[in-house]
């Protein structure tokens, strides 16, 4: 289980090996076609900001190389807000006396048609908070085969499960499973965990070890950036990335690092603060040391950082999402978990992408290819 794994990595020790990386070290990588860790390190640290333009350079070359011009663009649907975590930085965290929202079978149906009405996407991402006893397996199993006749690539980001359970979900159409860790610094994930499931640690990093042991087809890993120092945690999760690779090599993997926004959802101030520079360094250096790995850009960045990025390493995208339950049709005006910054249509994403040279794609799975999977 890869919290063995993070036992032997120093969180300090690696800081301060990023921050002591040198010019030298920056040029060593980028002369590499395959990156370790240590040399994601480099491309991470500061010494790499004079070479933005070389990065970029190279970040496009491997994404074109491996993904041509493509963005797959995927919609959100939350489910229910209704949360036992406490996690600090979330509007949805239990103490807050909001309204809570339990999409019915009904209400899901209808969600799905005014996704659909919106632009004919294929990939779906069913979204709740944590409650087990109302919103558990057997309620994400009722929402998946709904959407099954609406969809062909349906991904869940829910609290994690186990091994058995995520292969109970797949039988009723799942194809991936996205987590966020959040931060891998063991000590400070209690401080913004403090209570409920999600406050241990151990259960949640090693959920993306129990979705490889259940042959989640596409994994889906991301830390939120506000909380700890950025580029340690981006490296940890570089790790854990390799450490999966390694363990579960028939899955598809992407990454994820949104930035969390100034006081959004009740007043939390992020701990640090990414810069939009960092953010495109911390994009191509992925890329550049990884040359498969989706990486996965939402509507909490920017247009211009989208647009920019979507053609510098960036391989899949959210587009029109709301992050209230039954946003689309059921209940537009609902609190939503954090603010989009991107509100364009997916219409006028699409012809975006397109104008910037890209080939933006609604499907790229198929609900057959889960048959033949099944048979190899
Ligand atoms: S981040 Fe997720 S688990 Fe935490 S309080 Fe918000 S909805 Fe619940």
């Amino acid at each position: 289980m890869f919290s063995e794994e993070l036992e032997k990595i120093s969180w300090d020790e690696t800081t301060q090996k990023i921050y002591s990386k040198t010019d030298r070290d920056v040029r060593r990588a980028l002369a590499k076609e395959h990156c370790n860790v240590d040399d994601f390190m480099a491309l991470l640290s500061p010494a790499a900001a004079p070479y933005l333009e070389e990065m970029a350079a190279l970040s496009r070359h491997y994404t074109e190389e491996r993904f041509g011009k493509t963005i797959s663009l995927f919609i959100p649907l939350y489910l229910t807000n209704s949360c036992t975590n406490s996690c600090v930085y979330c509007g949805f965290h239990i103490s807050n006396p909001m309204a809570r929202t339990i999409l019915t079978p009904e209400q899901m149906e209808e969600e799905y048609k005014a996704i659909k009405a919106l632009g004919p996407f294929e990939n779906l991402l069913l979204v709740t908070g944590e409650n087990p006893a109302k919103a558990g397996v057997p309620y994400l199993a009722k929402a998946l085969d709904i959407a099954k006749k609406y969809f062909d690539n349906l991904k869940i980001e829910v609290m994690p499960l186990k091994a058995e359970e995520y292969a109970e979900l797949k039988e009723h159409g799942m194809n991936g499973v996205i987590c966020f860790q959040e931060t891998y610094h063991k000590e400070r994930y209690k401080v913004y965990h403090p209570r409920g499931m999600k406050s241990n640690f151990e259960w949640r990093v090693n959920g993306f070890d129990r979705m490889g042991q259940a042959g989640v087809h596409s994994i889906g890993m991301g830390v939120l950036i506000g909380l700890e120092e950025w580029r340690t945690d981006v490296v940890m999760m570089a790790y854990h990335l390799r450490y999966l690779q390694k363990k579960y090599w028939r899955t598809k993997y992407s990454v994820n690092f949104p930035r969390m926004r100034p006081a959004e959802n009740g007043g939390f101030q992020p701990n640090v603060i990414m810069s939009d520079k960092e953010l495109a360094q911390a994009t191509f250096a992925m890329r550049i040391f990884d040359h498969d790995v989706d990486i996965s850009y939402s509507t909490r960045e920017p247009p211009f950082i989208r647009d920019n990025m979507a053609t510098l390493g960036v391989t899949t995208m959210s587009a029109e999402s709301k992050t209230e339950p039954g946003g689309y049709h059921t209940y537009p005006q609902a609190l939503e978990q954090f603010h989009v910054s991107d509100e364009r249509t997916a219409v006028e994403m699409f012809h975006r992408l397109r104008e910037l040279g890209r080939e933006p794609v609604w499907k790229d799975w198929d609900a057959s290819f889960d048959l033949f999977r099944k048979h190899e």
